[in-house]
């Protein structure tokens, strides 16, 4: 099938929305216009649906290794969960092993997802071995299209110093990509670790009390003053808490972006107190934080200060946490969410709090997509960009239930939650991937996108 003609529905644009009709030929949004006469392989009729750029998750983890297992999606398995979710590209992670270059680690990962990928897919490169060799090869990381990278400053095989953090910001910023930063003080986790274990607290809901909160906003206030100092286009993943935006109020002429995800927006600390099953599934870093935490990030995404909403995806199962029933510090971390957050994230933000389509539009994908350099190619429905679509229907309520799940994990972390505006309709690069509850796509197809430097203009 080559052409796709969409009929009377309301087009999420940049800058509008308009009832209107949209062309598709050979992957790409070929038309945009009322009443088009098209000769089309197939018509979709869209009335009363609301059509939307396809959903980027720009932070997800698949085939992520963890000791002696890995994460529960594979590329394969989890872009297909992802497509069903309304998200056609994720940025996933090529992560440097200390001692290897960031060539092993950027084809390593490209090996995973080559030919396993249902949709498209690109990689940020995590630096974890910060010398004159690394800082030469961001270079070319640049010429295979990787215009953002991934710093720690926790977790012993991943953390690096301040001051080889603004080495890199310094070399990215002459090359015009952007740092993105997991937030926490490893020095202070590690603190509170070994003072948990040394007083015998081991059970799973020790966890948070391991990830203080402070550690997140201490490590944001840091990371401002080095993007102060650089200039270096500066984002950090995964925000848990509102304080960690508030750190750069007054500053907001400085290049610094937000993301937050799905957990930290619907589900809160109180799970930790559950058994064992229920604690460990939301053991992540940073951990869930106290209801009050939830309100004030919607309220920052609302506003602006907040600017993607992506993931963090990275499933295990209950079986695999299960390393860690006797001592928490051994439960794999991570969350399944890639399926639950466009439509988690529409309820939230749209339906129960009035945000507007252009803006949910633009959390959704276009700015992940400008700031990955990927805009217009992907995150925008305009002539030219890449025909990923997504047809939803604001009326059909849902209820998250592992049941229906189609990431491969042994539990939903949202099971039961209740909302409205479903994912019915999602076009792949031109071809149509679900339909009627039909996955269609015969073969992963997904390719592999170059990216250009960041705009970072919202
Ligand atoms: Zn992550």
């Amino acid at each position: 099938m080559n052409s796709i003609l969409i009929k009377n529905g309301l087009l999420v644009l940049e800058d509008e929305t308009l009832e209107a009709d949209l062309y598709i030929e050979a992957e790409k949004i070929a038309q945009i216009g009322k009443n088009l006469q098209f000769k089309a392989d197939k018509i979709i009729d869209a009335k009363g649906k609301i059509i939307f750029p396809g959903g980027i998750d720009a932070h997800t983890h698949m085939d992520l290794p963890a000791g002696n297992f890995s994460a529960s999606d594979s590329f394969e398995s989890g872009t297909k969960a992802a497509l069903w979710g309304g998200t056609t590209t994720i940025i996933d992670f090529a992560n440097q092993k200390k001692g290897h270059t960031l060539k092993e680690a950027f084809d390593h990962w490209q090996n995973l997802a080559k030919d396993k990928s249902y949709c498209d897919y690109a990689f940020h490169v995590s630096v974890t071995d910060v010398n004159e060799q690394t800082l030469k090869e961001i270079d070319d990381m640049f010429s295979e299209g990787v215009t953002s990278f991934k710093t720690f400053m926790a977790y012993a095989a991943m953390k690096i110093t301040d001051s080889d953090l603004e080495k890199i910001m310094t070399k990215v910023k002459e090359k015009g990509g952007l740092v993105t930063l997991h937030a926490e003080i490893g020095s202070m986790i590690e603190e509170k670790t070994a003072e948990l274990i040394s007083q015998g607290k081991l059970e799973a809901k020790n966890h948070p009390l391991s990830h203080p909160e402070d550690a997140e906003v201490l490590a944001v206030r840091n990371f401002i003053k080095l993007v102060e100092k650089t200039n270096c286009p500066g984002y950090v993943v995964h925000t848990s808490t509102p304080r960690s935006v508030e750190e750069a109020k007054g500053k907001e002429h400085l290049p610094l972006w937000y993301e937050t995800c799905p957990q930290y927006l619907e589900r809160d600390e109180s799970l930790y107190n559950g058994p064992f099953e229920i604690a460990a599934k939301a053991v992540m870093s940073p951990p869930l934080r106290h209801k009050n935490a939830q309100e004030p990030l919607w309220k920052h995404l609302l506003e602006n200060k907040i600017h993607v909403v992506a993931t963090d995806h990275c499933p295990f199962t209950l079986e695999q946490r299960k390393r860690g029933k006797d001592n928490f510090t051994l439960i794999p971390n991570g969350g399944p969410g890639v399926e639950d957050r466009f439509e988690l994230i529409y309820n939230g933000a749209v339906v129960q709090r009035k945000m507007s389509l252009i803006q949910f539009s633009k959390i959704n994908s276009t700015n992940a997509a400008k700031l990955f350099g990927l805009y217009p190619q992907k995150g925008v429905l305009k002539v030219g960009s890449d025909a990923d679509i997504v047809i939803i229907n604001p009326q059909q309520k849902w209820k998250r239930t592992v049941k229906e799940q189609h990431m491969n994990c042994d539990y939903n972390l949202y099971e039961g939650l209740e909302g409205q505006g479903k994912c019915e309709t999602i076009i792949m690069r031109g071809e149509l991937a679900i339909e009627n509850n039909q996955f269609h796509l015969k073969t992963a197809k997904g390719k592999y996108l170059k990216r250009t430097n960041p705009i970072t203009k919202l």
